[in-house]
Protein backbone atom coordinates (compact mmCIF):
# COMPACT_ATOMS: atom_id res chain seq x y z
CA UNK A 1 0.00 0.00 0.00
CA UNK A 2 1.12 3.76 -1.13
CA UNK A 3 0.21 6.24 0.56
CA UNK A 4 0.77 9.90 -0.27
CA UNK A 5 0.06 12.96 1.55
CA UNK A 6 0.30 16.49 0.61
CA UNK A 7 0.64 18.56 4.33
CA UNK A 8 1.89 21.53 5.84
CA UNK A 9 2.91 21.66 9.60
CA UNK A 10 0.63 21.44 12.49
CA UNK A 11 -2.10 20.07 11.08
CA UNK A 12 -0.11 18.16 8.59
CA UNK A 13 2.25 16.93 11.27
CA UNK A 14 -0.21 15.23 13.60
CA UNK A 15 -2.40 13.80 10.43
CA UNK A 16 0.63 12.35 9.14
CA UNK A 17 1.48 10.23 12.66
CA UNK A 18 -1.88 9.13 12.90
CA UNK A 19 -1.32 7.47 8.95
CA UNK A 20 1.77 6.50 9.69
CA UNK A 21 0.48 4.32 12.96
CA UNK A 22 -2.78 3.28 11.50
CA UNK A 23 -0.12 1.68 8.42
CA UNK A 24 1.27 -0.29 11.13
CA UNK A 25 -1.44 -1.52 12.67
CA UNK A 26 -3.24 -2.42 9.56
CA UNK A 27 0.14 -3.61 7.59
CA UNK A 28 2.54 -4.83 9.47
CA UNK A 29 6.25 -5.01 8.14
CA UNK A 30 5.85 -7.96 5.47
CA UNK A 31 2.63 -10.18 7.43
CA UNK A 32 0.72 -11.23 4.59
CA UNK A 33 3.32 -10.07 1.89
CA UNK A 34 1.91 -6.61 2.00
CA UNK A 35 3.40 -3.77 3.40
CA UNK A 36 2.90 0.35 3.82
CA UNK A 37 5.45 2.83 2.36
CA UNK A 38 4.02 6.59 2.79
CA UNK A 39 5.50 9.73 1.69
CA UNK A 40 4.58 13.11 2.22
CA UNK A 41 4.48 16.35 -0.27
CA UNK A 42 5.74 19.13 2.76
CA UNK A 43 4.36 22.83 1.89
CA UNK A 44 7.33 24.97 1.27
CA UNK A 45 5.28 28.36 1.47
CA UNK A 46 6.16 29.05 4.71
CA UNK A 47 9.65 29.04 4.36
CA UNK A 48 12.37 32.21 4.72
CA UNK A 49 15.53 33.31 4.32
CA UNK A 50 16.01 35.39 7.94
CA UNK A 51 19.57 35.85 10.26
CA UNK A 52 21.43 34.46 7.47
CA UNK A 53 20.06 30.76 7.57
CA UNK A 54 16.75 29.23 5.31
CA UNK A 55 14.06 28.24 7.68
CA UNK A 56 11.37 25.55 6.65
CA UNK A 57 8.58 25.65 9.16
CA UNK A 58 6.36 23.17 7.85
CA UNK A 59 9.36 20.55 7.04
CA UNK A 60 11.05 21.01 10.24
CA UNK A 61 7.54 20.35 12.48
CA UNK A 62 6.89 17.18 10.06
CA UNK A 63 10.32 16.05 10.90
CA UNK A 64 10.74 17.19 14.76
CA UNK A 65 7.15 15.52 15.00
CA UNK A 66 7.60 12.32 13.31
CA UNK A 67 11.27 11.76 15.03
CA UNK A 68 9.52 12.30 18.45
CA UNK A 69 11.96 15.81 19.26
CA UNK A 70 9.19 17.78 19.11
CA UNK A 71 7.91 20.41 22.00
CA UNK A 72 4.12 18.49 22.63
CA UNK A 73 3.25 21.47 25.20
CA UNK A 74 4.04 24.10 22.61
CA UNK A 75 3.01 22.58 20.20
CA UNK A 76 6.17 23.93 17.69
CA UNK A 77 9.41 23.76 17.67
CA UNK A 78 11.71 21.02 19.72
CA UNK A 79 11.51 19.82 23.50
CA UNK A 80 13.84 21.09 25.68
CA UNK A 81 14.63 24.15 23.83
CA UNK A 82 16.65 26.90 24.69
CA UNK A 83 17.30 30.49 23.33
CA UNK A 84 20.30 31.98 24.11
CA UNK A 85 21.87 32.36 20.71
CA UNK A 86 18.29 34.29 19.89
CA UNK A 87 19.29 36.70 22.53
CA UNK A 88 22.40 37.84 21.62
CA UNK A 89 21.09 37.83 17.99
CA UNK A 90 18.76 40.83 19.21
CA UNK A 91 21.28 42.25 21.11
CA UNK A 92 22.84 42.29 17.61
CA UNK A 93 20.17 43.78 15.92
CA UNK A 94 20.03 40.89 13.50
CA UNK A 95 16.32 39.16 12.44
CA UNK A 96 13.26 39.58 14.11
CA UNK A 97 12.83 41.02 17.37
CA UNK A 98 9.23 38.93 17.33
CA UNK A 99 10.73 35.65 16.03
CA UNK A 100 12.29 33.11 18.03
CA UNK A 101 14.69 30.76 16.96
CA UNK A 102 15.38 27.97 19.34
CA UNK A 103 19.23 26.81 19.94
CA UNK A 104 18.41 23.44 18.88
CA UNK A 105 16.30 24.44 15.56
CA UNK A 106 18.93 26.63 14.76
CA UNK A 107 21.03 23.71 14.64
CA UNK A 108 18.93 22.32 12.11
CA UNK A 109 18.69 25.42 10.08
CA UNK A 110 22.33 25.91 10.19
CA UNK A 111 22.74 22.40 8.78
CA UNK A 112 20.25 22.69 6.01
CA UNK A 113 21.78 26.65 5.06
CA UNK A 114 25.82 24.90 5.03
CA UNK A 115 24.35 21.94 2.39
CA UNK A 116 22.64 24.93 0.06
CA UNK A 117 26.38 27.12 0.06
CA UNK A 118 28.00 23.74 -0.89
CA UNK A 119 25.07 23.74 -3.64
CA UNK A 120 22.60 20.84 -2.68
CA UNK A 121 19.16 21.06 -3.77
CA UNK A 122 16.58 21.62 -1.23
CA UNK A 123 15.51 17.75 -1.81
CA UNK A 124 18.71 16.90 -0.83
CA UNK A 125 19.10 18.47 2.00
CA UNK A 126 15.48 17.50 3.06
CA UNK A 127 16.65 13.79 2.72
CA UNK A 128 19.75 14.46 4.73
CA UNK A 129 18.28 16.14 7.02
CA UNK A 130 15.75 13.12 8.04
CA UNK A 131 18.44 10.13 7.72
CA UNK A 132 18.95 11.49 11.19
CA UNK A 133 15.95 9.91 12.71
CA UNK A 134 14.20 6.83 11.71
CA UNK A 135 10.86 8.34 10.18
CA UNK A 136 9.18 5.90 8.74
CA UNK A 137 7.69 7.90 6.22
CA UNK A 138 9.53 9.61 3.73
CA UNK A 139 9.09 13.90 3.14
CA UNK A 140 9.67 15.52 0.10
CA UNK A 141 9.55 19.49 -0.61
CA UNK A 142 6.91 20.38 -2.78
CA UNK A 143 9.27 22.05 -4.88
CA UNK A 144 12.84 22.75 -4.65
CA UNK A 145 11.84 26.49 -5.93
CA UNK A 146 11.83 29.29 -3.44
CA UNK A 147 8.17 29.80 -3.63
CA UNK A 148 8.11 31.99 -0.14
CA UNK A 149 4.20 32.98 -0.28
CA UNK A 150 3.98 36.87 0.52
CA UNK A 151 0.39 38.68 2.22
CA UNK A 152 -1.00 41.50 0.40
CA UNK A 153 -2.57 44.23 3.02
CA UNK A 154 -4.34 47.33 2.76
CA UNK A 155 -1.80 50.17 4.40
CA UNK A 156 -3.32 53.56 4.72
CA UNK A 157 0.27 55.18 4.55
CA UNK A 158 1.39 53.32 1.06
CA UNK A 159 -0.97 55.14 -1.08
CA UNK A 160 1.38 57.97 -3.06
CA UNK A 161 -1.39 59.97 -3.63
CA UNK A 162 -3.42 60.85 0.14
CA UNK A 163 -6.30 58.75 -0.90
CA UNK A 164 -5.34 56.33 2.02
CA UNK A 165 -5.85 53.18 -0.32
CA UNK A 166 -2.11 52.08 -0.53
CA UNK A 167 -1.58 48.60 0.06
CA UNK A 168 1.89 46.76 0.49
CA UNK A 169 3.23 43.15 0.90
CA UNK A 170 5.13 41.43 3.45
CA UNK A 171 6.24 37.92 3.78
CA UNK A 172 3.90 35.14 5.08
CA UNK A 173 5.85 34.66 8.51
CA UNK A 174 5.63 38.27 8.83
CA UNK A 175 1.87 38.44 8.92
CA UNK A 176 1.36 35.66 10.80
CA UNK A 177 4.05 35.53 13.50
CA UNK A 178 4.45 39.63 14.11
CA UNK A 179 0.79 40.50 13.26
CA UNK A 180 -1.13 36.98 14.69
CA UNK A 181 -2.59 37.53 10.78
CA UNK A 182 -4.80 40.09 12.23
CA UNK A 183 -3.87 42.21 9.20
CA UNK A 184 -6.84 41.68 6.90
CA UNK A 185 -5.27 39.87 4.09
CA UNK A 186 -6.09 41.03 0.49
CA UNK A 187 -4.38 38.02 -0.98
CA UNK A 188 -1.76 35.72 -1.16
CA UNK A 189 1.45 35.35 -3.81
CA UNK A 190 3.95 32.55 -4.01
CA UNK A 191 7.29 33.83 -5.62
CA UNK A 192 9.03 32.28 -8.59
CA UNK A 193 5.91 29.97 -9.31
CA UNK A 194 6.16 30.53 -13.05
CA UNK A 195 10.33 28.81 -12.64
CA UNK A 196 8.84 26.21 -10.24
CA UNK A 197 8.27 22.78 -10.66
CA UNK A 198 7.43 19.51 -8.53
CA UNK A 199 11.10 18.87 -6.55
CA UNK A 200 12.11 15.44 -7.93
CA UNK A 201 10.42 12.22 -6.76
CA UNK A 202 6.88 14.23 -6.08
CA UNK A 203 5.36 13.55 -9.44
CA UNK A 204 6.02 9.96 -9.32
CA UNK A 205 5.39 9.71 -5.32
CA UNK A 206 1.88 11.06 -6.70
CA UNK A 207 1.63 8.71 -10.32
CA UNK A 208 2.58 5.45 -8.36
CA UNK A 209 0.45 6.02 -5.18
CA UNK A 210 -2.08 3.49 -4.32
CA UNK A 211 -3.86 6.37 -2.37
CA UNK A 212 -3.51 9.96 -2.16
CA UNK A 213 -4.62 12.10 0.86
CA UNK A 214 -4.50 15.50 1.66
CA UNK A 215 -4.17 16.18 5.13
CA UNK A 216 -6.66 18.10 7.17
CA UNK A 217 -4.05 21.63 6.75
CA UNK A 218 -4.35 25.27 5.74
CA UNK A 219 -6.48 24.92 2.28
CA UNK A 220 -4.82 28.35 1.64
CA UNK A 221 -1.16 28.98 2.31
CA UNK A 222 -0.56 25.32 2.59
CA UNK A 223 -2.10 23.17 0.54
CA UNK A 224 -2.94 25.71 -1.55
CA UNK A 225 0.88 26.36 -1.76
CA UNK A 226 1.29 22.49 -2.84
CA UNK A 227 -1.37 23.10 -5.36
CA UNK A 228 0.03 26.23 -6.92
CA UNK A 229 3.70 24.50 -8.02
CA UNK A 230 2.68 24.32 -11.99
CA UNK A 231 2.53 20.42 -12.70
CA UNK A 232 1.33 19.27 -9.01
CA UNK A 233 -2.36 19.76 -10.64
CA UNK A 234 -2.21 17.99 -13.45
CA UNK A 235 -0.13 14.88 -11.40
CA UNK A 236 -2.79 14.64 -9.26
CA UNK A 237 -5.29 14.73 -12.08
CA UNK A 238 -3.69 12.35 -14.18
CA UNK A 239 -2.98 9.58 -10.85
CA UNK A 240 -4.56 6.40 -11.02
CA UNK A 241 -4.87 6.43 -7.16
CA UNK A 242 -7.87 7.85 -5.53
CA UNK A 243 -7.57 11.10 -3.56
CA UNK A 244 -9.03 11.84 -0.61
CA UNK A 245 -9.53 14.86 1.64
CA UNK A 246 -9.70 15.58 5.11
CA UNK A 247 -11.27 19.01 6.45
CA UNK A 248 -9.58 21.65 8.52
CA UNK A 249 -12.70 22.97 9.36
CA UNK A 250 -15.03 21.47 12.10
CA UNK A 251 -18.33 23.24 12.94
CA UNK A 252 -17.41 26.08 11.13
CA UNK A 253 -14.25 27.28 12.77
CA UNK A 254 -10.50 26.23 12.39
CA UNK A 255 -9.15 23.83 14.70
CA UNK A 256 -6.03 25.03 16.27
CA UNK A 257 -4.23 27.88 14.29
CA UNK A 258 -5.68 30.96 12.75
CA UNK A 259 -6.76 29.94 8.75
CA UNK A 260 -10.15 31.88 8.91
CA UNK A 261 -7.55 34.72 8.15
CA UNK A 262 -6.69 33.04 5.01
CA UNK A 263 -10.08 31.62 3.60
CA UNK A 264 -11.91 35.21 3.20
CA UNK A 265 -9.31 36.69 1.47
CA UNK A 266 -9.93 33.93 -1.47
CA UNK A 267 -13.22 34.29 -1.02
CA UNK A 268 -14.04 30.85 0.63
CA UNK A 269 -16.58 30.51 3.59
CA UNK A 270 -15.24 29.14 6.82
CA UNK A 271 -17.03 25.81 6.52
CA UNK A 272 -16.00 22.28 5.60
CA UNK A 273 -18.65 22.11 2.26
CA UNK A 274 -17.05 25.20 1.16
CA UNK A 275 -13.35 24.00 1.79
CA UNK A 276 -14.41 20.68 -0.16
CA UNK A 277 -15.74 22.46 -2.76
CA UNK A 278 -13.22 25.13 -3.56
CA UNK A 279 -11.02 22.15 -3.63
CA UNK A 280 -13.12 20.29 -6.22
CA UNK A 281 -13.89 16.73 -7.45
CA UNK A 282 -12.01 15.47 -10.01
CA UNK A 283 -15.46 14.57 -11.62
CA UNK A 284 -15.80 18.13 -12.43
CA UNK A 285 -11.98 18.95 -13.15
CA UNK A 286 -11.35 19.61 -9.49
CA UNK A 287 -8.70 17.77 -7.30
CA UNK A 288 -10.62 14.97 -4.68
CA UNK A 289 -12.57 11.86 -5.07
CA UNK A 290 -13.83 11.73 -2.09
CA UNK A 291 -14.14 14.31 1.03
CA UNK A 292 -13.77 13.59 4.70
CA UNK A 293 -15.76 16.06 7.07
CA UNK A 294 -16.16 16.05 10.78
CA UNK A 295 -19.29 13.98 12.62
CA UNK A 296 -20.54 17.20 13.64
CA UNK A 297 -21.01 18.27 10.07
CA UNK A 298 -22.40 15.22 8.91
CA UNK A 299 -24.98 17.37 6.82
CA UNK A 300 -22.50 18.90 4.70
CA UNK A 301 -21.96 15.42 3.44
CA UNK A 302 -25.09 14.82 2.59
CA UNK A 303 -25.32 17.87 1.09
CA UNK A 304 -22.46 16.82 -1.48
CA UNK A 305 -23.53 12.88 -1.74
CA UNK A 306 -26.86 14.61 -3.13
CA UNK A 307 -24.99 15.61 -5.92
CA UNK A 308 -23.58 12.57 -6.50
CA UNK A 309 -19.80 13.85 -4.74
CA UNK A 310 -18.29 11.04 -2.88
CA UNK A 311 -18.29 12.67 1.05
CA UNK A 312 -18.45 10.66 4.51
CA UNK A 313 -18.45 12.25 8.15
CA UNK A 314 -16.17 10.63 10.82
CA UNK A 315 -14.41 12.21 14.36
CA UNK A 316 -11.92 14.99 13.20
CA UNK A 317 -10.38 15.90 15.86
CA UNK A 318 -6.68 14.93 16.21
CA UNK A 319 -6.81 14.92 20.15
CA UNK A 320 -4.30 12.06 20.50
CA UNK A 321 -2.52 9.03 18.42
CA UNK A 322 -5.31 6.97 18.49
CA UNK A 323 -7.56 9.21 17.42
CA UNK A 324 -5.46 10.61 14.73
CA UNK A 325 -4.49 7.11 13.51
CA UNK A 326 -8.67 6.35 13.25
CA UNK A 327 -8.66 9.97 11.45
CA UNK A 328 -6.33 8.03 8.92
CA UNK A 329 -8.01 4.60 9.34
CA UNK A 330 -11.26 6.66 8.36
CA UNK A 331 -9.69 8.61 5.04
CA UNK A 332 -7.98 5.27 3.93
CA UNK A 333 -11.47 3.42 3.99
CA UNK A 334 -13.12 6.17 2.11
CA UNK A 335 -10.33 5.93 -0.40
CA UNK A 336 -11.21 2.04 -0.73
CA UNK A 337 -14.83 3.33 -1.76
CA UNK A 338 -13.47 5.75 -3.95
CA UNK A 339 -11.78 2.98 -5.68
CA UNK A 340 -15.16 0.76 -6.01
CA UNK A 341 -17.40 3.77 -7.36
P1 LIG B 1 0.57 24.96 9.83
O1 LIG B 1 1.43 24.81 8.60
O2 LIG B 1 1.34 24.82 11.09
O3 LIG B 1 -0.37 26.09 9.78
O4 LIG B 1 -0.30 23.64 9.82
P2 LIG B 1 -1.18 23.02 8.68
O5 LIG B 1 -1.35 23.89 7.51
O6 LIG B 1 -0.73 21.62 8.46
O7 LIG B 1 -2.53 22.86 9.47
C1 LIG B 1 -3.26 23.95 9.97
C2 LIG B 1 -4.70 23.50 9.95
O8 LIG B 1 -4.81 22.27 10.70
C3 LIG B 1 -5.63 24.46 10.59
O9 LIG B 1 -6.36 25.06 9.55
C4 LIG B 1 -6.52 23.61 11.47
O10 LIG B 1 -7.87 23.84 11.17
C5 LIG B 1 -6.13 22.18 11.13
N1 LIG B 1 -6.12 21.30 12.30
C6 LIG B 1 -5.31 21.40 13.39
N2 LIG B 1 -5.63 20.44 14.29
C7 LIG B 1 -6.65 19.71 13.74
C8 LIG B 1 -7.43 18.58 14.18
O11 LIG B 1 -7.25 18.04 15.28
N3 LIG B 1 -8.39 18.11 13.31
C9 LIG B 1 -8.61 18.67 12.08
N4 LIG B 1 -9.55 18.15 11.29
N5 LIG B 1 -7.91 19.75 11.66
C10 LIG B 1 -6.94 20.25 12.46
CA1 LIG C 1 2.76 26.27 7.87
Amino acid sequence: MRITVLAGGVGGSRFVRGVREECARRWPDGEGGTTASVTVVVNTGDDIWLSGVRLMPDFDSLLYSLAGVNDTERGWGRAGETERVSAELREWGVGWPWFTLGDLDLGTHLARTSWLRDGLEVSDVCERLQRRWPLGVRLIPATDTEVDTHVRVADPEASGDGSGSGEREMHFQEWWTRYRATLPALGFRQQNLADARPAPGVVEAIADADLVLVAPSNPVVSIGTILAVPGMREALAATPAPVVGVSPIIGGKVVRGMADACLPAIGVETSAEAVGRHYGFRRDGGLLDAWLVDETDATAATALSTEGLLAASAPLWMHDLDRSAALAGAAIDLGTAARSA
